[in-house]
């Protein structure tokens, strides 16, 4: 028999480490399951927080101290040749995957929380939810939350027609020691979040935590993503074939990525970035590239079963709002089953509240980008290209949480 305060979390990064966190806290019994056998791996990804995510952290069991990040007072945005175009202040906390991951998973039995365990698929009746896993295992609880990220395998059995959608552009990131950068580029770059505008590109870039997610001075690592249009069927396919010719269009994993595309990438570095973020680039040793996707769902709750996190919504990352968001999401959930003794109530009303935020923010982030789109198909899209094209625009919505004005229809 499961009691009626049981959780399965599909999914143990950092979805599914903040909701199964905050459930156990709440009195749940709760066990995460995550495919992945050996302990996950974030690529030094940095992360942008918002006050949001700090309360959720916290109601997840994380102490906020100052070590959680790095605090940056002002942006900047560097001209073609190197000089200052324009800087403001904007007092922010920048953190890092890996950083919240170790934070987070310290904070959850271990016990609870099993490596290898690949859901493969799942049903539900008027008890439990019941789960399958590759290894033959099965497990069965009151609650299940899907928090298995863009690719879902639970959102694409309850709602195939919920597929992401290339944006038409792609996004190189890397991460490069304190200790490498040049005097010039630890003065002008090193100390603020910094933005670099090509026309139809974006660069920005910052400090992170470092090795061990040290952030002492000199241990500390610089962070940038840096988009580019890239367009489906020509340059993107290429991008994503491997030396062997296989094509990976859902991302190709960073090793297989041809020397080629890694060389031309460091050469347009130098051709349309200002020569401190060239530097960045050309001094990556593991330089990467992402495509972007766009994800919506029009459906979050299917009885005892929840979508959370990168499984219901990805909105683009130009608001650095994907962990605030699965933040919200859990925060959401678990004020809802408080609020009543049936799950799938509780459901019911987390969906409706979650799908409202989840489609407001990945409108916004796409209007935030369309100016990078390789092809603008809408009258909307040119619309939001022109007004999200200017160093003024970017600067001040970038990596900014809209929710703060937002005022949303239920
Ligand atoms: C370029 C870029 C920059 C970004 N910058 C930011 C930023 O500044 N700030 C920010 O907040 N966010 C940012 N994000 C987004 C952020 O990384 C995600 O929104 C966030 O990590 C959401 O996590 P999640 O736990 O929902 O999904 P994921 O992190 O994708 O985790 C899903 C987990 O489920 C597991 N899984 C999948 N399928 C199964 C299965 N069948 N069985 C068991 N386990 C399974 C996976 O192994 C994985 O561990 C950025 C994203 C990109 C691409």
């Amino acid at each position: 028999m499961q009691t009626s305060k049981s959780a399965i979390v599909i999914g143990g990064s950092l979805g599914g480490l903040l909701v199964a966190n905050m459930l156990y806290r709440s009195g749940w019994d709760v066990h995460v399951y995550e495919r992945v056998a050996e302990a996950l791996e974030g690529r030094g990804a940095g992360i942008v927080t918002h006050p949001e995510l700090m309360t959720a952290l916290e109601m997840a069991g994380v102490a906020i101290d100052d070590t959680i990040g790095i605090s940056v007072q002002e942006r900047v945005t560097l001209n073609l040749d190197g000089s200052l175009e324009r800087k403001q202040a904007l007092p922010q906390i920048l953190t890092a995957w890996g950083r919240l991951y170790s934070l987070l998973k310290a904070a959850f039995p271990e016990d609870r929380y099993h490596n290898g365990k690949q859901l493969v698929s799942f049903s539900q009746d008027e008890h439990a939810a019941t789960v399958s896993f590759s290894d033959g295992t099965q497990a069965s609880a009151a609650l299940l939350v899907a928090a298995d990220g863009v690719r879902s395998a639970v959102r694409s059995s309850l709602l195939p027609q919920a597929k992401p959608t290339y944006a038409g552009y792609i996004a190189w990131r890397g991460l490069v020691e304190e200790a490498a950068l040049s005097p010039r580029t630890l003065k002008e770059l090193f100390p603020y979040f910094a933005f670099g505008l090509p026309p139809q590109e974006q660069m920005i870039a910052y400090p992170v935590a470092g090795k061990n997610n040290s952030v002492k001075p000199g241990t500390r690592r610089f962070n940038f993503v840096w988009y580019r249009p890239a367009e489906a069927s020509t340059t993107l396919k290429d991008m994503v074939t491997d030396s062997t010719g296989k094509v990976w269009a859902d991302g190709i994993p960073p090793p297989l990525i041809r020397p080629s595309i890694l060389a031309q990438a460091r050469q347009a570095a130098h051709d349309v970035l200002a020569p401190q973020f060239a530097e960045v680039v050309e001094k990556t040793e593991s330089l990467f590239f992402q495509p972007i996707f766009d994800l919506e769902s029009q459906q979050l709750a299917f009885g005892r079963v929840a979508l959370l996190g990168d499984a219901a919504f990805v909105a683009r990352p130009h608001c650095g709002m994907g962990v605030t968001k699965a933040g919200g999401d859990a925060v959401a959930l678990v004020r809802a089953l408080s609020a009543t003794s049936s799950v799938p109530d509780a459901l019911q009303a987390y969906g409706q509240e979650r799908r409202t935020v989840g489609e407001f923010i990945v409108g916004h982030a796409r209007a935030l980008g369309a100016y990078m789109q390789a092809q603008l198909l809408t009258e909307h899209e040119r619309d939001m290209a022109e007004r999200y094209r200017s160093t003024e625009a970017v600067m001040r919505e970038t990596a900014v949480s809209p929710m703060a004005h937002a005022v949303l229809a239920p």
